[in-house]
């Protein structure tokens, strides 16, 4: 908990005795002060994808206190990093949420502010672990996608929330329409809510276009927990050939049980989080999330103040 003045600050999770709870994104681990909340700090876009998904209805908006602003993240839509300034010690502190540096299709560009100390996220806090150009993962996922579309059914399986809507943006920019699942469509929604051009069919949307695509082959995008089940009931439904596919960024350290994995990251690898730093300026970094030990350690590594926040 950051403590300034009266106000007690918790980032990202609930906090016994925090009087303002930031909320950085709607992913569901960063969400757990939304609910019991008494003065939640989130993005409009944030509050809205907390009622789609989670059922979480916003607060009255009570303002925010001079010291505190939220900026851009470039992790998902509406995702904001909050700048902490601190007066009365004449210092500037950022919280990055989770971040990533290279601009997604489907969310604002990262913004990046001079500051002394950054509380950065440690999701990937491996120096050999590196992301690719986003443009080359992007140009192989159109590739695949085209090429297995000839003789089957494709089949992504993803994370609802983010992921699934830069899918949807890659796979249209190639003229595909996906048809997607429920929780999709009530995410992409938000996102068409915010000026993101998302094409794709539903069933839940009353849409003609997915009786349509459902008689030729077509490409699913579906969240992860659905993609085995959803594999097989296409596959005896269809007599077709059902090919998976999954997008993220643990494609660069882990084997998944599907025909191909893309490693479309929107989080920041360790080399980004060192741009990171070396763009803000900071002297002092405190490295947040279950892998902030490692995190600080191999900064320490590459001569950064580092240490794990506590
Ligand atoms: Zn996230």
């Amino acid at each position: 908990m950051i403590q300034i003045g009266e106000y007690s600050l918790s980032l990202d999770r609930r906090e016994n005795g925090s009087n303002i709870d930031f909320v950085s994104h709607a992913h569901s681990d960063h969400i757990s002060a939304a609910k019991s909340s008494k003065r939640m700090l989130a993005s409009g876009t944030t509050k809205d994808l907390l009622l789609a998904i989670n059922e979480i209805e916003p607060q009255q908006d009570v303002g925010t206190p001079d010291f505190l602003k939220m900026i851009n993240a470039g992790h998902i839509l509406g995702s904001k990093q909050i700048v902490i300034n601190d007066e009365n010690a004449g210092t500037k502190m950022v919280y990055t949420g989770d971040f990533q540096m290279q601009k997604s299709r489907t969310c604002e560009k990262i913004e990046i502010e001079n500051a002394d100390t950054i509380i950065m996220d440690s999701t990937y806090y491996q120096p050999d672990v590196t992301f690719d150009d986003r443009a080359e993962v992007e140009d192989a996922i159109q590739y695949w996608t085209d090429l297995k579309l000839n003789d089957g059914i494709v089949l992504f399986g993803t994370y609802a929330l983010g992921k699934a809507q830069e899918l949807i943006a890659i796979l249209n920019e190639k003229g595909i329409l996906p048809v997607v699942s429920k929780k999709v469509s009530r995410v992409n929604r938000i996102y068409q809510k915010n000026g993101v051009k998302l094409d794709y069919a539903s069933a839940y949307e009353n849409n003609d276009d997915y009786h349509k695509l459902l008689k030729g082959n077509f490409v699913g995008v579906v969240e992860n927990s659905l993609l085995n089940n959803m594999k097989i009931t296409l596959s005896e439904l269809y007599n077709k050939k059902v090919y998976t596919a999954v997008a993220t960024g643990f494609a660069k350290m882990m084997k998944f049980n599907t025909d191909i994995q893309f490693p479309l990251s929107d989080h920041a690898d360790f080399k980004q989080c060192m741009d990171y730093i070396d763009t803000s300026g900071a002297k002092n970094v405190l490295t947040y999330g279950s892998n902030r030990l490692d995190l600080a350690a191999n900064l320490v590594d590459k001569g950064y103040n580092a240490m794990p926040y506590s």
